[in-house]
């Protein structure tokens, strides 16, 4: 091994390489068949709303159980499954498992709330994106009302009038927008106010420090304040302690999910929390 040879950093950084690159490799080649051996699974986190304590809602995020691997997550693979397109198709699964499922949990009788799919911006700009979506909602029978998109701002990077008018196709059908992990993109003030969104989730990484960092604190004040003024609901993600969740309910912020109230779960266990849900009303 390279590390025994001592200070050969080139040699020891080549190793390092190739072990990056043969794992890259292996990830490209078990994607393109892990669609179709049932290999992805998806996992939900709740989301809160932040004065009552009642669920609101809830976020689907695949994951990629490989037998020899174990469980890769999606930010090792998305970026891959993007490249190569597999995220058309996955994205449609995904989209299609979460939707079944929500319906599949309001006809068992829990509470009805909407389930928010991520999206890749390579699916929201493909031609026939809104069609899979209306195709999927008639398939699955859920309302539209109870189905959430999250975009990123990166949707922006392409022709702004196309994204507007899908947007408010979207929109028009009753589906909830929002826009994830905001705060972190380049994206311009002014979308928010073309852009017909219900929600903007304040990117965790601006969360991790707000008890202690008084820059943070001020950047999430300012969202929230702007957010409101827009009329948008504001989620905080990635909320992991009390201190966190009482600076957030301070500065009113509307809604909260993190590991905190729960790291994302299977579907069986998730309905634990519905159940919970059912038997508080
Ligand atoms: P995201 O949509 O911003 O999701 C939030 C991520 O933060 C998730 O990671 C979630 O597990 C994690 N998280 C939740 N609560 C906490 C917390 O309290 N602390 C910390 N440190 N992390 C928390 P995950 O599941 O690994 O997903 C990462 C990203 O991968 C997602 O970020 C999203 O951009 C993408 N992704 C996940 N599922 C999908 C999908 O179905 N489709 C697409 N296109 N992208 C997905
Ligand atoms: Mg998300
Ligand atoms: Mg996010
Ligand atoms: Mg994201």
């Amino acid at each position: 091994h390279a590390k025994e040879k001592g200070k050969n950093n080139f040699q020891f950084f080549t190793v390092e390489l190739n072990e990056v690159i043969s794992r890259k490799m292996m990830l490209e080649k078990g994607l393109r068949k892990a669609l179709e051996k049932k290999e992805f699974k998806i996992h939900y986190q709740p989301k809160y709303n932040i004065k009552s304590g009642t669920i609101t809602g809830l976020e689907a995020l695949v994951r990629w159980d490989n037998s020899e691997h174990g469980i890769i997550s999606p930010m090792e693979f998305i970026p891959n499954a993007e490249e190569t397109g597999l995220i058309i198709p996955l994205g449609e699964w995904i989209l299609y498992t979460a939707c079944a499922q929500n319906k599949k949990w309001q006809d068992e009788g829990f509470l009805a709330i909407p389930i928010a799919v991520n999206l890749s911006a390579r699916q929201f700009q493909h031609p026939h994106f809104v069609d899979t979506v209306v195709r999927v909602l008639n398939e699955t029978c859920l309302e539209p009302r109870y189905l959430e998109l999250e975009i990123t701002e990166s949707i922006t990077m392409n022709n702004v009038s196309d994204v507007i008018e899908k947007l408010k196709l979207l929109k028009s059908l009753g589906i909830k927008l929002s826009i994830d992990d905001f705060g972190t993109g380049y994206s311009s003030l002014s979308y928010l106010k073309k852009f017909p969104i219900d929600s903007l989730k304040i990117d965790k990484s601006f969360i991790k420090d707000i008890h202690n960092d008084p820059d943070d604190l001020t950047i999430v004040k300012t969202i929230i304040s702007m957010g409101h003024n827009l009329k948008l609901n504001v989620i905080a993600e990635g909320v992991e302690n009390i201190e966190q969740l009482m600076f957030l309910e301070k500065h009113k912020c509307d809604q909260v999910q993190g590991f905190f109230f729960s790291p994302p779960i299977p579907a069986q266990e998730f309905s634990e929390f519905l159940r919970e849900a059912n038997s508080n009303k």
